[in-house]
């Protein structure tokens, strides 16, 4: 079978290694894993997770009287953490995820990049995707380049209007620094054609699949701020917040489920 997860990882090497633009980033400090996603379904094809991210302000939510705009309730004070994720003595900085299938099906074809790449081969849609993900690690590691969401994921916002035209330049640039084509063949077939070929697909992922590593409220002791206000407490953590490589599993997917293979075989390096 192949391991999808690991193929991209090489590739990202590779990638990191002949683009001077993107030189700068140690992927032993970035961790890419799979989610599922269907392929006739919308949703991303893949995404940038920063663990950098500073713990944020103390804060609670409340609630209030409809009527008179009084404060009712409010929950106990908290702060938005990044969980840590370590794998072996290396503390990890991203991690970046793609969705299978949905990633091995995405195409040219119909996308908003297809007019950077006229003439191209529809494949090159995954590797302009990968050049994606890297380019969103910011160089001065304060977190994701540009902006990004309160819960560290990328948004529409952190794409400024370079971003698209300055990925496929480095897309190109990397095709055109001669690359060894085994490096990117992967990519030229659909998660099908992969199946068919390799006799599966699989991936990288976090023990507690479908979720993985994501910021999470930790309660902090503070006194409350008004008097006679009902405090409402916060919601037990249900998510690890320390991850390591014992907490990756090797899962395979198919076009509309994914297994966890036996736990023999299925520990990721
Ligand atoms: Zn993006």
């Amino acid at each position: 079978m192949i391991n999808y997860t690991e193929r991209i990882a090489l590739l990202m090497q590779d990638i990191v290694r002949r683009t001077p633009n993107l030189s700068f980033i140690d992927l032993s400090e970035v961790l890419v894993f799979a989610r599922f996603g269907r392929s006739d379904a919308d949703g991303a094809y893949a995404t940038c997770h920063c663990l950098t991210l500073p713990e944020s302000e103390p804060g609670y939510f409340y609630w209030r009287d409809r009527t008179t705009g009084e404060l009712t309730r409010r929950s106990e004070w908290f702060v938005t953490k990044s969980p840590v994720v370590r794998v072996g003595h290396t503390s990890v900085k991203y991690l970046i995820s793609f969705v299978l299938p949905r990633f091995c099906d995405q195409t040219l074809q119909r996308s908003r990049k297809a007019h950077l790449y006229p003439g191209a081969p529809g494949w090159l849609a995954k590797l302009d995707t990968v050049v994606h993900e890297l380019y969103h690690i910011d160089p001065e590691e304060t977190g994701i380049r540009r902006f990004m969401r309160a819960d560290g994921t990328d948004s529409m916002r952190s794409h400024g209007p370079l971003f698209y035209e300055q990925v496929a330049e480095m897309t190109k640039q990397y095709l055109a620094s001669n690359p060894d084509p085994e490096m990117y063949s992967f990519l030229r077939h659909d998660f099908n054609q992969l199946t068919e070929l390799h006799g599966g697909v699989i991936a990288t992922t976090f023990k507690n699949f479908p979720s993985f590593p994501q910021r999470y409220m930790q309660r902090l002791e503070m006194p409350p701020a008004e008097c006679g206000v009902r405090i409402e407490p916060l919601k037990p953590l249900t998510q690890p917040i320390v991850y390591t490589e014992d907490d990756l599993y090797t899962r395979q997917f198919t076009g509309s489920r994914t297994n966890r293979l036996r736990n023999d075989e299925g520990r990721a390096a």
